[in-house]
């Protein structure tokens, strides 16, 4: 999946045991190094996600119109009574209430309560098997993320130095405050999945407390109407762009090559629309942890993301980020303000002289996915002597993130970028590259925009 153009890897914790997902992160971990392709690990929390107990064997199908009954339970579920691993089911559900089983395979309306147990009349018949995700309305639940349990992981995955983590149904940025991490690169990059209707209310604090945003389309898609997704993914990442986070497009994007060779034609255009809408990443699930054939899924994903993005309208997309700049300087810190600045500055220079890239030298990362926001049309390298910045770049478009060892002073990291740009990163002697930096190691905030020469 790395040769066929995966940069990031999601470990999806709410499946399986976690020394198993430990043990598959130290996997991903030496595959990457063998390769020599950074590689973000992206530990993705279960949050509250409700389950129901296992069907049996082969599944059962429910049909339109039939009547279920829900309980408390984590033992068995039939066609007749789904068992659900959620102690106060019951007392928090109300008759009207939607439940969606998968990512909205099954619907269905709860119509009649007791003491211990819900009935509820089949919307939307399918096949449910295994233990199925079930959505209940972020507004009805109790637990809030994030829970014991994704605490308990996050200590082990920070243990183990994870790259990237996400907070699944968070609600607001307290939520992603509760989570406690030190701030990237010395703790993971924060990624928020946007997946309750109150995540997008609060959407513009919780994008400033997290460090990337997840359009968990799935979750989102059967918390607010489907006619609403579209509308909310374009609004989502061109909110998270503009403050230079990354934006990640996820579920769905190829699902029908869970058990085919192709995509569907309307698949295709769901990835290549995600990308004109500013995506930074596209996200496969079910498609690469169950599906037929993963690698051949990537690899079709990274033909339809190249070819869209060399459409892209570069130009238009760098001034509307500027105009959405503009109107939110106000509240910026000021070293932000500098740093927002400068990359501006970058990407117009980099336009003008039709430079061959950009090349950042960035500590936390923060500069070089400053510049990534403007989708320039010219590579951008992104050096850093924090190994986990180069990981956690991996999130960012058009980067090629790159590890590059301190030195005591700026001039000698300048020196040396230029040098690795020619000698490993396909750059010319004579090419003409816009370079950010900082010019004191000591403060490491970026203050300087230079036009130099590849020696
Ligand atoms: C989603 O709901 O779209 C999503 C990505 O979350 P998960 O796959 O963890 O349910």
């Amino acid at each position: 999946m790395i040769h066929a153009g995966m940069d990031v890897a999601r470990i999806n914790t709410s499946h399986g045991r976690l020394e198993d997902h430990l043990e598959t992160q130290d996997r991903i971990r030496g595959i990457a190094a063998d390769i020599g392709k950074p590689i973000g690990i992206l530990a993705d929390l279960p949050g509250p996600k409700v389950r129901t107990a296992p069907f049996p064997k082969g599944g059962v199908h429910l049909g339109d119109g039939e009547h279920i009954t829900l309980t408390a339970g984590n033992n068995k579920s039939t066609a007749e009574v789904i068992e659900v691993d959620y102690e106060t089911l019951v007392l928090d559900m109300r008759p009207g209430d939607k439940l969606a089983f998968g990512d909205g395979q099954v619907v269905a309306t709860i119509d009649g309560k007791t003491a211990d147990a819900l009935t509820a009349r089949v919307n939307f018949g399918g096949l449910l098997q295994g233990r199925k995700g079930l959505h209940i309305p972020s507004d009805r639940l109790r637990v809030t993320a994030p829970t014991e349990t994704d605490l308990r992981y996050l200590d082990a995955f920070v243990e183990h130095n994870v790259d990237m983590v996400a907070l699944s149904f968070a609600r607001s940025a307290h939520d992603i405050r509760r989570l406690g991490v030190e701030p990237a690169p010395r703790g993971p990059l924060v990624v928020a999945k946007i997946e309750t209707r109150a995540a997008v209310e609060n959407l513009e604090g919780i994008i400033d407390a997290a460090g990337a945003v997840m359009v968990a389309r799935g979750d989102l898609g059967a918390e607010c109407p489907i006619e609403e997704i579209p509308h909310l993914q374009k609004q989502i990442i061109s909110e998270c762009i503009a403050q230079g986070r990354p934006a990640i497009t996820a579920t769905q994007m190829l699902e029908s090559m869970i058990s085919s060779p192709t995509p569907t034609r309307a698949e295709a255009s769901d990835v290549a629309n995600a990308v004109f809408d500013g995506s930074s990443a596209v996200m496969l699930s079910g498609e690469t942890a169950v599906g037929v054939d993963p690698v051949n899924t990537v690899h079709i994903m990274a033909r339809i993301c190249e070819r869209a993005d060399a459409e892209f309208d570069y130009d238009q997309w760098a001034e509307r980020i500027t105009e959405i700049r503009a109107a939110a300087r106000l509240d910026v810190h000021p070293t932000d303000r500098t740093a927002d600045a400068i990359t501006h500055a970058a990407w117009e220079v980099s336009r003008q002289l039709d430079a061959a890239a950009i090349i950042c030298l960035s500590n936390t990362g923060y500069t070089v996915r400053s510049i990534a926001r403007f989708r320039p049309g010219t590579a951008i390298l992104g050096f850093s002597p924090d190994e986990r910045t180069v990981k956690q770049l991996s999130l960012s478009w058009g980067v090629e993130p790159i590890h590059q060892p301190d030195r005591a002073t700026s001039y000698e990291m300048v020196q040396d970028a230029l040098h690795s740009a020619r000698d490993a990163h396909a750059l010319r002697s004579g090419d003409a590259v816009v370079v950010v930096s900082g010019h004191s190691t000591a403060t490491r905030a970026t203050d300087t925009l230079r036009v130099m020469t590849i020696p």
